[in-house]
């Protein structure tokens, strides 16, 4: 790979459904906040440029108390994020675009898009979605559901019941061409500004709604959950502290 890759790590939001004063982002996990696992792998991975996305007026102490304090040579940015995950995302693509374009003059390159809630992301599935990106412009790291999925209908029914072989359910990284990312986030706005409502929870279905590019399924982990919940902290330490998991 001869352009640039930038991993864009999420870490704004409240967190509100793990119940506790410190965001979840900031949590210490194995003696580490639980940003900083992320940051590692991708440190330690073959992208050229880390930005880090956080609530506003955390990016000082962020800046201290994971750059600095760790020593991560490749952040390259503290963004501020947005009311909603989609708005913190797109201002760490916009970020990610003017460091490419201050850099090597050209847009060209490939942006990753991961949620810092993810402290299990390993270097193998960094690696897939790059390849993945660069062959289909597009991709969306994902497990194969083990379990049968139910589609409800507003009064908790069953609506749907999709083929199990064809479920699958969406993790981060999801990586893209930066020309292919940027102009569906800038047709996404123009769409929201026109009153159209949007409801999109990950990066992957801007590219479904707004480009005509495929979106590939890059196998992921089922380590790789997005510590949630107090319950997902008991797990996400358990994984973490597992000897050798990126060697
Ligand atoms: O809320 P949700 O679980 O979808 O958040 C996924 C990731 O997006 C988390 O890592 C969180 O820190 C980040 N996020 C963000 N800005 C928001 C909301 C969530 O960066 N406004």
């Amino acid at each position: 790979m001869n352009k640039p890759a930038a991993a864009v790590i999420l870490a704004g939001g409240s967190g509100r459904r793990m119940h506790s004063d410190v965001p979840k982002q900031y949590m210490e996990i194995g003696g580490h906040p639980l940003l900083y696992y992320s940051v590692k792998a991708f440190e330690e991975s073959s992208v050229t440029d880390i930005i880090l996305v956080v609530n506003e007026g955390d990016e000082e102490k962020v800046y201290e108390n994971i750059v600095c304090r760790y020593g991560f040579k490749k952040v390259s940015r503290v963004a501020t994020g947005g009311k909603e995950r989609f708005d913190s995302s797109w201002n760490g693509i916009r970020s990610a675009l003017d460091i490419f374009e201050q850099r090597n003059r050209s847009m060209d390159g490939y942006v990753l898009i991961h949620d810092a809630a993810r402290a299990m992301i390993s270097r193998d599935v960094i690696e897939r979605t790059i390849a993945d990106a660069v062959e289909y412009g597009a991709c969306c790291t994902a497990v194969p559901s083990k379990d049968t999925v139910k589609i409800a209908d507003e009064n908790g029914f069953i609506k749907d019941t999709p083929v199990r072989d064809r479920v699958w359910i969406a993790q981060t990284p999801q990586a893209f061409d930066m020309r292919i990312i940027t102009d569906a986030y800038e047709k996404m706005y123009r769409a929201i500004r026109n009153g159209q409502e949007i409801m999109v929870t990950d990066d992957a279905s801007v590219a479904e709604m707004f480009s005509d590019v495929k979106v590939k399924l890059t196998m992921g982990d089922y380590e790789n959950i997005k510590v949630t919940t107090p319950d997902d902290l008991i797990t996400a330490e358990k994984i973490l502290c597992k000897a050798d998991r990126n060697k």
